[in-house]
């Protein structure tokens, strides 16, 4: 099998945000600094020690394990994968899907949602078609949730 070019790696690297890959593995991120600290899922962890630095896209636990990395390391690790099997689906992750649509809670996390379009669109016209319930609908979509993209779906004006 080739080898995965370097450019390629680095491509996976920069361009998965590791906040991203945290949400799809169920890992809470608060605001810590200008990082974001979770709970180790790597170890049984009371107190939060798992960092990720937004900027570097690197992710350290300065708790008992003690390890770190890269999204491939992350991926790697979590999914008890190979570096190949790894760098495979975050190729999938930045290839097929677009951007994951996610919410943000009040305590800071970010959550993905999973939509199915078919039935978002099934959805958005059957509330379009009774105005006043489409007027009450997206006031509370937007004050829960301010920055959902559903909610733009849902919203959005014909
Ligand atoms: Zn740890």
């Amino acid at each position: 099998m080739p080898r995965i070019p370097e450019d390629e790696l680095e491509r996976l690297k920069r361009e998965v945000p590791l906040e991203r890959l945290c949400g799809r593995y169920g890992i809470g991120l608060k605001a810590h600094g200008k990082d974001l600290i979770g709970h180790c899922p790597f170890h049984e962890d009371r107190t939060p020690s798992f960092v990720v630095s937004v900027d570097k896209n690197l992710w350290n636990c300065l708790g008992a394990c003690g390890c770190g990395g890269d999204v491939i390391e992350l991926v790697r690790k979590r999914e008890k994968v190979s570096f190949r099997r790894a760098c495979e689906i975050l190729r999938e992750m930045l290839g097929a899907a677009p951007a994951a649509v996610t919410y943000r809670t009040r305590v800071g996390s970010e959550h993905p949602i999973l939509v199915d379009p078919a039935r978002e669109t099934r959805t958005r016209n059957s509330w379009r078609s009774s105005p006043a319930f489409t007027t009450r609908a997206s006031s509370i979509i937007r004050r829960r949730w301010p920055t959902c993209r559903v909610a733009d779906a849902f919203t959005r004006r014909r």
